[in-house]
């Protein structure tokens, strides 16, 4: 098996771990009801995407 021939120093765990952070997610206003959606997903309030009703919304 093969194996890391010296420890990793917390310099070099650090430097790996630097990509490690997750980002934030991004939010754009939805045209029809104008909350905050995920982009390329429906409007989970609204059930809107491209300009029309793609499910129905209770109430
Ligand atoms: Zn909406």
């Amino acid at each position: 098996m093969a194996v890391p021939k010296r420890k990793t120093s917390p310099s070099r765990r650090g430097m790996r771990r630097a990509h490690d952070a997750l980002s934030i997610a991004s939010f754009q206003e939805c045209p029809n009801c104008g909350e905050l959606k995920r982009p390329h997903n429906m409007c989970l309030q609204c059930g809107h995407y491209n300009g029309r009703e793609i499910v129905a919304v209770e109430g």
